[in-house]
């Protein structure tokens, strides 16, 4: 891999490479772009193949934690951080070290607990750094939160699909019913959405049939019922060229991260096929709205008014689709880009008034000199 062209090309600011020899630790820091704020992105820890797909790993995601926060518009960039080690050898002067690499950027860099990484070992990585998102949760977790975004983006989606402005009646299957599948559930019962859902856990699809009536299918049956919204919440990948071609939804809204197995082609197929997809990674960005608000301290109120960001910018990004004959990731892309270009815009137009602010001062100054 050619670094510097890899990471011109993906347009990275900053990839720190962290060492340390007692503790021995190898972490990669990846800042993707912080014209919107500070960047924000969890920390993975994986006993990666080699460097090279660590290093991967960190600029992909840090990447798409900028395009998440520009489409969520709230005032975050982008970034990600992986720790090269073996889960078993994970220790707390290890998680210390890393706290100190990232105490260090001083506030670039803001992160918090991804795969591998338990709430204990975000508090045992704050003892070195204020830089920590998600060590006391305030909100209750985020799932919730998470849950209501994907309703409001299925309400955007059938309003501009199927031009109605309510849910009531709709038929809705919901694949995986964990911690965002059931809260989702719960809000479309409540708006009279008829439900049929699936999981591998038998318990869990029986106790979304007694508590919301939902009608019980097999994980397979999932992806060929003739409803009007399938809303993927378990796994990535779960689109693919076989699963798309038994969709009979017209919409595709749900809270699962990485839903395409192949990007391009696969939202292409999609639009090819009439159906309109709500990009994952905009309709689920409550979590990411949930952790931002617990940094600038929590108030429930004001983080469900910013989930509605997520409904507006959906009806956007259906827009630029429709007018452009592009595909919603595309033009969620695009949306993203044209935030993060007018923030550095109005930071550049700032930052030459403040000097010419300065400037005028200086010539002042002179001038009044004795
Ligand atoms: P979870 O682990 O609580 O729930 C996932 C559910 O999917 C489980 O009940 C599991 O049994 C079920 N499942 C697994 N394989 C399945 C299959 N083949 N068919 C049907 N069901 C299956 O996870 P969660 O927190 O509810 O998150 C769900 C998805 O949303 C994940 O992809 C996660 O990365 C993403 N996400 C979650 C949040 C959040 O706030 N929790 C935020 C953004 C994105």
């Amino acid at each position: 891999m050619n670094l510097f062209e890899t990471v011109e090309e993906m347009g990275h600011e900053q990839v720190l490479f962290c060492h340390g020899k007692d503790p021995d630790i190898k972490a990669i820091i990846a800042i993707h772009d912080t014209s919107l704020g500070s960047a924000m992105g969890a920390t993975r820890l994986w006993p990666y193949v080699n460097e090279e797909a660590a290093l991967k790993d960190a600029l992909r995601l840090s990447r798409g934690m900028t395009y998440k926060a520009a489409c969520a518009n709230i005032p975050v960039g982008g970034g990600k951080a992986v720790i090269i080690a073996n889960p078993e050898n994970k220790t707390d002067d290890l998680l210390r070290a890393y706290g100190r690499f990232v105490e260090r950027l001083n506030g670039r860099f803001i992160t918090g607990q991804d795969v591998n990484l338990t709430a204990q070992d975000v508090r045992t990585i704050s003892r070195e750094t204020s830089y920590v998102v998600g060590v006391e949760e305030k909100s209750g977790g985020p799932a919730p939160i998470t849950a209501q975004g994907v309703f409001l983006g299925i309400k955007a989606a059938v309003e501009f699909g199927l031009q109605s402005e309510s849910i009531d009646g709709l038929k809705v299957a919901v694949q995986g019913l964990g911690n965002v599948g059931k809260n989702l559930c719960q809000y479309l019962h409540e708006n009279g959405a008829r439900l049929f859902v699936t999981d591998i856990s038998p318990e869990k699809t029986e106790e979304v049939k007694r508590l919301f009536g939902a009608t019980v299918v097999e994980p397979d049956q999932i992806f060929s019922l003739d409803v009007d919204v399938f809303s993927p919440c378990a796994l990535g990948g779960i689109l693919n060229s076989e699963t798309i071609s038994r969709l009979q939804a017209p919409i595709i809204a749900g809270c699962a991260n990485n839903q395409l197995g192949q990007e391009q082609i696969h939202s292409q197929m999609l639009a090819e096929k009439g159906i309109l997809y709500c990009p994952d990674y905009v309709i689920n960005a409550g979590g990411l709205i949930n952790v931002y608000n617990e940094m600038i301290g929590y108030n429930e109120e004001k983080a469900f008014k910013q989930l509605y960001n997520i409904y507006d910018t959906l009806l956007e990004i259906f827009e630029i689709a429709q007018t452009q004959r592009t595909t919603t990731n595309d033009a969620a892309k695009q949306l993203a880009e044209q935030r993060i270009m007018m923030a550095r815009h109005l930071k550049n137009q700032q930052m030459s008034n403040l000097s010419y602010t300065l400037r005028q001062t200086v010539a002042t100054e002179v001038l009044v000199q004795p």
